[in-house]
């Protein structure tokens, strides 16, 4: 099992762990814990490298698999052995292009929810770019400047964004999680993290976010796209 360091300290860059097992078919190693997200919630992995007494080690891939994290390591190199201390660091550039991202669409959910009662249904982003998908028949270009206008200023007030971990049953009775479907949540699921941008929207979430919406910058609405007459799918892009 593996510790989930990013979840309580999305900013950690670096991190000495140890080596708990070696995966040889995937080339992979599994740590004592971890700051590399490992992807999901439309956030995709880290990527970045592993230090093993004084040799780096690019990491290509991280995954989770079950409660462990797997860190795949360039093939080239023979796999440290269990036992191994290391250091861990974060491609940072690109992770943090990745937080300001998806705090842009949390800032983008919550005002579509806000201002015209539409739900998130899905979700996808790469640094500085990412699509929500809604349940939002009003949708229209017109509205385009208008959702622009109103998450810039989202943005620029500086809105602090909080994380908590709360078992399951102290979250479920937060009626406003309920929209982001934790009923969905896998019941061996104890614990649920929430992610919060103070005053405008409140999610069970996994990724890793910037902690003040002062930090996402200038947020484009950039194009719209009809999935259908309900369904509607939003573009934004960072500078
Ligand atoms: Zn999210």
């Amino acid at each position: 099992m593996t510790k989930l360091l990013y979840q309580t300290d999305s900013y950690m860059k670096n991190f000495p762990a140890v080596v708990v097992s070696v995966d040889g078919e995937n080339h992979a190693i599994i740590l004592n814990e971890t700051a590399f997200y490992p992807g999901g919630g439309g956030q995709p992995n880290d990527i970045g490298t592993i230090n093993v007494e004084g040799e780096d080690y690019l990491v290509t891939k991280v995954k989770k698999v079950g409660s462990d994290v797997l860190h795949f390591l360039e093939t080239e190199k023979l796999l440290p052995v269990a036992g191994a201390q290391v250091k861990g660091q974060v491609d940072w550039e690109r992770r943090y292009k990745l937080m300001r991202t998806h705090t842009a669409l949390h800032i983008l959910c919550g005002v579509v929810f806000r201002d015209y009662g539409a739900l998130v249904t899905g979700g996808d982003m790469d640094p500085l770019k990412g699509r929500m998908d809604f349940e939002f028949e009003t949708m229209q270009k017109e509205l385009v400047q208008e959702i622009e206008r109103s998450v810039n200023l989202e943005a620029a007030m500086a809105r602090p964004v909080k994380v908590k971990i709360l078992p399951r049953v102290e979250a479920f009775q937060i009626p406003d999680l309920i929209r982001t479907k934790i009923n969905l949540l896998p019941e061996d699921i104890s614990e649920i993290r929430t992610v919060e941008i103070v005053g405008l929207d409140l999610q069970a979430d996994g990724g890793t976010h910037v902690s003040n919406t002062s930090e996402v910058g200038q947020i484009h609405v950039v194009d719209y796209k009809s999935k259908g007459k309900i369904n509607k799918r939003i573009y934004i892009e960072l500078e």
